[in-house]
């Protein structure tokens, strides 16, 4: 595990922040987002520090997918019929957490395009 001690996400990784965690692997952790934008809302990590989508599918395709399959397995123990799966990348599209994170949402309708 490559950890950036100074980050809040590899803190939720190790235990020293506590989260409700819901999934882990040795390359991936899931758990509830503190401030929940539908019933079902699910952040999902490498747990390699790497800072965006982007960086971690060129460094492993294989976590990026596993991070997907992780989403996909919890959407189904949530019964969730629909959910989205959504990257934010960049300050500008709403990135405020510089480790990659796979939001898992679902449980509402949810509306298109996206705000
Ligand atoms: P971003 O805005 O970077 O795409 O998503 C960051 C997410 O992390 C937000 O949805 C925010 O609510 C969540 N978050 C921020 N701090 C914490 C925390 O300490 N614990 C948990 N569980 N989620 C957090
Ligand atoms: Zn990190």
């Amino acid at each position: 595990m490559q950890l950036d001690t100074n980050c809040l996400f590899c803190k939720i990784i190790t235990g020293e922040i506590p989260a409700q965690i819901i999934f882990r692997s040795e390359n991936v952790v899931a758990f509830n987002d503190i401030d929940p934008q539908a019933p079902t809302h699910v952040l999902i990590i490498p747990t390699v520090h790497v800072e965006n989508a982007g960086a971690l599918a060129r460094l492993s395709p294989t976590i990026i997918a596993q991070l997907f399959t992780a989403a996909s397995d919890i959407a189904e123990a949530n019964s969730l019929t629909g959910y989205r799966t959504v990257f934010n990348t960049g300050a500008e599209a709403g990135q405020s957490v510089f480790h990659a994170h796979l939001h898992l949402l679902g449980g509402r309708g949810l509306a298109w395009p996206p705000g």
